[in-house]
């Protein structure tokens, strides 16, 4: 049974935008790397502070968090609302598999260099691999 507790909002994070990338320089305990998410926000109590929020969140950790925002949808809003919100999340994970296949054929998702130079030069050591 999950466990709950009320957690009271204190001037939060106003988050405008995301990024996130699986990473491999963090593990959780079952072994599968943790997501990297970078958030764009500002207090809501200073909007023009604007702040980068660099987190490591575990795999299993984002399930649970996207599976208890998931069930609260379809309590307070219905069925209908959570499967929009589930379409809505595989349109964008469709729209981003699609543009990262592309830059992986281009070269550009291998190191920074790679992405900035449109995959003509690595610090990656692919240069000297395929040369
Ligand atoms: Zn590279």
């Amino acid at each position: 049974m999950k466990k709950f507790d009320f957690i009271k909002t204190t001037d939060p994070y106003v988050v405008g935008n995301t990024g996130a990338r699986v990473d491999t320089d963090a593990f959780c305990a079952h072994g599968q790397a943790a997501v990297f998410v970078a958030l764009f926000a500002h207090r809501q109590s200073q909007p023009d502070q604007h702040e980068r929020l660099d987190a490591f969140v575990p795999r299993c950790v984002l399930a649970e968090l996207i599976g208890a925002v998931q069930a609260q949808i379809r309590l307070d809003e219905g069925q209908e609302a959570a499967r929009a919100f589930r379409a809505e999340a595989d349109a964008h994970a469709q729209a981003s598999y699609t543009a990262l296949s592309e830059m992986h054929t281009q070269a550009r998702d291998c190191c920074e260099a790679g992405f900035r130079t449109h995959g003509t030069e690595h610090t990656c050591g692919r240069n000297e691999a395929t040369q």
